[in-house]
């Protein structure tokens, strides 16, 4: 029986991280940051409807979307956000359910990645058997977002705070990876996981 998981986690909390080690042991990733971003590609049907909800002053002089403008707008103005919302998640939830069916129906992968920094937020449970949540102490996490994103501590502790809490996504985990220490202990935690699941 194939099995679907779906991977989540704060910002900068090793989601990426755990999947790449997933992988590594013969999982099969899908990815739904890139899906999102595969969706509102140039010349896609989900960026002509952005183009005409939001005005064209939303797209770079390629034609592509201007992503930084666009993530200014949706960040402080929840009515935009549920807008874009509603043109791009009906397309990215079929996408990954074609990719989660072609990967049952036509590969050799026994466990199927669902790899979603907003699975839950978003609703894409639905599309997974079972949730497995990758956690960080906030003060490793804001390390690790000032590290990565050359950001202030304020500005590290607001992208967190405007995410669902970890105790509210706790609620949907079956299982709990605590990434709070070396990427070693990481790959030992993600490796007996994966003995245990297989
Ligand atoms: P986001 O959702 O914000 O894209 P993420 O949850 O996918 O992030 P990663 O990209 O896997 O998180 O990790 C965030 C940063 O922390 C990366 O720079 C990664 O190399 C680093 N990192 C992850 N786990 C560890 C660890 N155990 N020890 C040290 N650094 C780590």
């Amino acid at each position: 029986m194939k099995k679907v998981i779906g991977l989540t986690g704060g910002i900068a909390c090793g989601k990426t991280t755990v999947s790449n080690i997933l992988k590594k042991l013969g999982a099969f990733i899908i990815d739904a940051d890139k899906i999102s971003r595969e969706v509102v590609k140039k010349g896609s049907p989900a960026l002509r409807e952005i183009a005409s909800e939001f005005g064209d002053n939303y797209l770079l002089t390629n034609g592509e979307l201007n992503r930084k403008k666009m993530g200014e707008l949706v960040f402080s103005d929840s009515e935009a956000l549920t807008k874009l919302n509603k043109i791009t998640h009906p397309k990215i939830v079929a996408k990954i359910q074609n990719e989660i069916k072609w990967s049952k129906e036509n590969s050799n992968y026994h466990v199927i990645i669902v790899d979603a920094a907003l699975l839950i937020e978003n609703n894409l449970t639905e599309l997974v058997d079972e949730v497995w949540l990758v956690t960080a102490s906030e003060h490793i996490q804001i390390n690790r977002i000032m590290k990565r994103d050359s950001i202030t501590e304020q500005e590290a502790k607001l992208r967190i705070d405007s995410q669902m809490t970890v105790e509210e996504k706790r609620k949907f985990a079956c299982n709990i990876i605590d990434n709070s220490a070396s990427l070693e202990r990481l790959n030992k935690i993600v490796k007996s996981l994966w003995q245990e699941f297989k």
